[in-house]
């Protein structure tokens, strides 16, 4: 039996009124969480009360907070001895296991003696029985390795207290079905369940109904719309990427006041303080910082004496300045009703407004969530190239020169310019030129190109500080895409017996692109990497996602640098299509996380419930 879900859309309560452990509160408050996320403020005082639960969620909105705070709360609370683990967290891949344990350790910095052990396949059994024998309070792992360690004896459920399913509905589309019921089995009745899943097929109602009791079913519901005035873009890029491409577009964009969006306070400051090394008028606002020195710092924003206001969406409620007309989203937020009060911000007054999103690859399927909730396209922004950049700052620096020329009087500097191009007879352009240099302080007009991923520089520029290091990007790997393209994952490989040709010509017909725009192809055993440009229209994708090669749906994703296999033939379209060396290797990822057990049924939003992540 369900209880009928709820959609979150009351006034969001504060961490300290969802009855967690004090210590679990104050470890939520140093990693600079203002509030809880819609989420959280429905499922933790559930799970808290000790009811089960099912989350309508999916990664980026806070989902494991959800499900993490409420277990340690309990663990601190009754601190007792184990014979066996107080947890056990289920997770579909080894990458989202060590995830969810390294969010674990960052929640419960202030639980003494905590320990979370990660067990996935493809790692051998040594380090897993050591770190079992030892004894670990909470456990996460893909269910498969967990079936192993309770067949050996070595994993043992009898004193379990929670049983958390991450991501119910990607386990079972990669058959763990079976497993997930054992491991229900080997449970005793009294153990409290959650169970979060971005889907709801009937497999996993037909779970639920079984095992579950009595659950409370939430879901991250948004009722309001945006006005039309408002031009929404997107841009997809790395997390550590995010403040160069925003200087760009902030040297490019024509604005008058921003306010730009973060999700954490620390994230605040640090974004306006990184701007204002970089030249630009800016100032935080969040939670921590007084009442009246928010608004101090937002009548500066009226009266153009800062141009950015850097905010969480605490800080930011009911915020209303005519001149901000422009909108940034450096961080997603967790929920589409808080991304259209964000960019309710600007259009005021029956002005026009922009509102810029920057996305990470994992982040992309998030944007279906907001167009349908504000009913309008979010198109591609096209980041300005290295010729529009320098163009733009020459004209800039020319205006510059035009103003001080009409408005001052230089007589006087004029004279001793004059003397010195006697003295030295060095050209008068020559010495404006030297002039200039002084003036621009090391800054160069000439543009240069966007850092390649993973050339260092700035790895973690604007990062918001989630637990140990964690950020909305998931600790995506450092792309092997090229420049200008974004790497996808195909879920047929080599198994399949595909050939290049069969991928150029499946992805150029289906998604109507043309075959100069498709990039390095990598055949794996049993998936595919193919380098796409990264400003592709996503409805390229959409049409992509029931593409079939050899009867096998390719379920085309962003490849966030998921383990897999360890080699294959890799092409350069056109050039070598020929086998390369060191093919052949095998997978060696979780027994039974395989690519061609997937299946594309809900890719890109099709199967989701409207209005939501
Ligand atoms: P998840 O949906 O669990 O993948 O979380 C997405 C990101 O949001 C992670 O980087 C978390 O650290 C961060 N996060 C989770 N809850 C909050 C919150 N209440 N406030 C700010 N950030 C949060």
């Amino acid at each position: 039996m369900t209880e009928t879900a709820q959609s979150v859309t009351a006034e969001i309560p504060a961490f300290s009124e969802l009855g967690l452990h004090a210590s679990v509160l104050a470890a939520v408050e140093s990693l600079g969480y203002e509030t809880p996320s819609p989420i959280q403020a429905e499922t933790i005082p559930a799970l808290v009360e000790g009811r089960d639960v099912i989350g309508l969620a999916q990664t980026g909105t806070g989902k494991t907070a959800a499900f993490a705070l409420p277990v340690l709360s309990h663990l601190a609370e009754s601190g007792r001895a184990l014979d066996g683990p107080f947890a056990l967290v289920l997770t579909p891949t080894r990458e989202l296991a060590l995830q969810v344990a390294e969010a674990f350790t960052a929640y419960a910095t202030n639980l003494d003696d905590f320990s979370v052990l990660p067990i996935y396949g493809g790692q051998s059994y040594g380090p897993q029985l050591a770190g079992l024998k030892r004894g670990a309070q909470v456990v996460v792992g893909t269910p498969g390795r967990i079936i192993d360690h309770l067949k050996k004896g070595s994993l043992k459920l009898s004193s379990l207290e929670h049983l958390v399913l991450d991501e119910a509905d990607e386990m079972l589309k990669m058959g763990f079905a079976e497993d997930i019921e054992e491991i229900f089995k080997q449970t005793g009745d009294s153990r409290q369940v959650a169970l979060f899943s971005a889907t709801m097929p009937s497999s996993i109602h037909r779970i639920t109904g079984k095992y579950l009791n009595n659950p409370k079913e939430v879901r991250v519901a948004s009722k309001s719309q945006t006005g039309s005035n408002i031009r929404q873009r997107f841009f997809m890029v790395q997390h550590s990427h995010k403040l160069d491409a925003l200087t760009r577009i902030l040297e490019v964009e024509q604005y008058d006041g921003i306010i730009m969006f973060v999700r954490t306070k620390q994230a605040t400051e640090e974004l306006a303080e990184k701007l204002r090394a970089r030249g630009f008028k800016a100032s935080a606002i969040n939670g921590d910082i007084p009442q009246q020195a928010r608004e101090r710092t937002v009548e500066m924003l009226r009266e153009g004496k800062i141009d950015i206001l850097v905010a969480t969406d605490v800080a930011a409620r009911g915020l209303d300045v005519e001149r901000i007309s422009l909108v940034v989203n450096f961080d997603i937020p967790h929920d589409t009703e808080s991304y259209v009060h964000r960019i309710g911000r600007t259009g005021r007054a029956g002005r026009s407004g922009e509102a810029i999103l920057f996305i990470t690859p994992r982040e992309q399927r998030l944007l279906g969530s907001i167009e349908r909730a504000t009913k309008q396209k979010v198109e591609q922004l096209v980041m300005p190239s290295v010729e529009e950049l320098t163009n733009t700052r020459v004209e800039k620096f020319t205006k510059r020169i035009d103003d001080v020329l009409a408005s001052t009087e230089l007589t006087e500097l004029a004279t001793i310019i004059e003397q010195y191009e006697l003295s030295r007879n060095v050209p008068a352009t020559d010495i404006a030129a030297a002039l200039a240099s002084i003036v621009l302080d090391g800054n160069s007009l000439q543009a240069e190109p966007m850092p390649v991923p993973g050339k260092g520089r700035e790895r973690d520029g604007g990062r918001d500080s989630g637990p140990a290091g964690r950020d909305g990007a998931r600790r995506e790997r450092t792309p092997r895409s090229r420049e200008g393209m974004v790497t996808y994952r195909l879920a047929v490989g080599r198994n399949e017996r595909i050939q290049p040709g069969s991928i150029v010509g499946a992805i150029a017909n289906e998604g109507g692109i043309t075959s100069k725009q498709i990039g390095h192809i990598d055949i794996r055993s049993n998936h595919t990497l193919v380098d796409l440009p990264q400003d592709l229209d996503p409805s390229v994708l959409r049409k992509l996602q029931y593409t079939e090669i050899q009867g096998r749906p390719i379920d085309i994703r962003p490849d966030n640098g998921r383990p897999g296999s360890s080699s294959g033939r890799t092409f350069t379209k056109k050039r070598n299509f020929d086998k390369q060396p060191g093919a052949g290797k095998s997978f060696r990822g979780d027994r039974r996380s395989g690519g061609n057990k997937r299946f594309s049924e809900d890719r890109f939003g099709s199967d989701r419930p409207r209005d939501r992540y």
